[in-house]
């Protein structure tokens, strides 16, 4: 701590300098976060000291959230379902398997079985729930294999995972056939859509992988990614609103009595921002977002094959994937790459077709 305070102009002038080290969006190909909508950001700058922890005095702010999580909901195909904000896939993923978890409370050495493709969080929320975690391999088509997951329930499983548009492939596992299989064994079965689940409602086929599956129990998804919100916006959502009960604690000091949420102190303010931009575009607005992600990534796939440099998967949402040497990508593009080692490049919407085919030029050339 610094002894005597700062002169607000020269502090600003050190922030600054700090902000101005932040690389700019322009360049940016490996981030599944983008540069939110301005109707996000005037919505957040609005409810910027809102506390969704203590939601007694910001009803206002907590109509916000029951209201998001509601359109949600009926996005998803279950209007009655419940839910609340997270800090996004991470804190969500962590409850969806705490909720998995009490509900077995029988079990002494729980497990979970996911692909071998699901997001890193969930080794995260297994350290702390004491899980172990069993990871399916996938099929050629970078998919979940539906019967080797079977195969490794047991007695112990509390909770199948299923991932509706993966981190680094894009892609989306067989829901239904893993639906039917968590039916039989009576599982909790957590869908981890935090990209998915605002690209698949807007493409022209979806594939099923919400509520509208007869068997699943939970939905992850974040709003602080496709949803262009300020960042941290993700939702938590089950078909039975009633699960999250088995959560709560008591909260003496608060205007509510009960928590079932991870964090305490939440902020409103991606909250209203998330809320803002669903309700200014609307299903028609982000179906056109959405297909003009999907575009984009289409095209890239094409142009990147024409340079000799082969796709590694055929994505069902807007992340591209290249089987391509790293002295290929030069210049201030900033890509990544899978732990296959395939390069990988999410279309976000801040990556729009101009972004591509400069990107597209800069490799022809390389390779000329
Ligand atoms: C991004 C992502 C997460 C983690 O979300 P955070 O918001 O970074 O915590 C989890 N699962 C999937 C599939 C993701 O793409």
């Amino acid at each position: 701590m610094l002894n005597k305070g700062r002169l607000e102009e020269e502090l600003f002038t050190f922030l600054a300098e700090k902000r101005s080290r932040d690389l700019e969006y322009d360049y940016i190909l490996s981030s599944m976060c983008t540069i939110p909508h301005s109707v996000a950001v005037r919505a957040h700058c609005m409810f910027m000291e809102t506390n969704l922890g203590d939601p007694g005095l910001f009803p206002g702010t907590l109509s916000l959230e029951q209201l998001l999580i509601s359109r949600f909901a009926t996005l998803f195909h279950c209007p009655q379902a419940g839910g609340y904000a997270t800090s996004g896939g991470t804190e969500s993923n962590i409850q969806a398997l705490r909720l998995a978890k009490v509900h077995r409370s029988d079990c002494v050495l729980p497990n979970i079985i996911v692909p071998d493709s699901a997001h890193f969080s969930f080794k995260k929320a297994c350290d702390i729930l004491g899980l172990e975690m069993r990871r399916v391999p996938l099929k050629k088509d970078f998919r979940m294999d539906a019967d080797l997951a079977a195969e490794q329930i047991d007695k112990n499983t509390v909770a199948l995972v299923g991932v509706a548009g993966t981190t680094e492939y894009g892609m989306v596992d067989p829901i239904a056939d893993l639906a039917k299989i968590a039916c039989q064994h009576d599982l909790f079965f957590h869908i981890d859509a935090a990209f998915g689940g605002m690209v698949i409602p807007f493409l022209e086929n979806p594939p099923p992988f919400d509520f509208a599956v007869p068997g699943v129990t939970s939905i992850a998804v974040d709003p602080h990614k496709m949803g262009m919100s300020t960042i941290p916006c993700g939702c938590l959502l089950t078909r039975d609103p009633d699960l999250f009960s088995s959560l709560n604690i008591e909260t003496p000091y608060l205007t509510v009595k009960k928590e079932f949420t991870l964090a305490g102190t939440r902020p409103g303010a991606p909250v209203a921002g998330a809320l803002a931009v669903m309700d200014y575009l609307g299903f028609d607005g982000m179906t056109a977002v959405v297909s003009g992600c999907m575009k984009n990534t289409g095209r890239l796939i094409a142009g990147m094959e024409t340079f000799g440099i082969p796709r590694a998967a055929t994505p069902d949402v807007n992340v591209a994937t290249f089987i391509c040497d790293k002295s290929r990508v030069q210049g201030p593009w900033k890509v990544s790459w899978t732990c296959k080692k395939h390069l990988r490049i999410v279309c976000m919407p801040h990556v729009h077709g101009g972004r591509i085919e400069a990107f597209i030029k800069d490799i022809g050339e390389i390779h000329a």
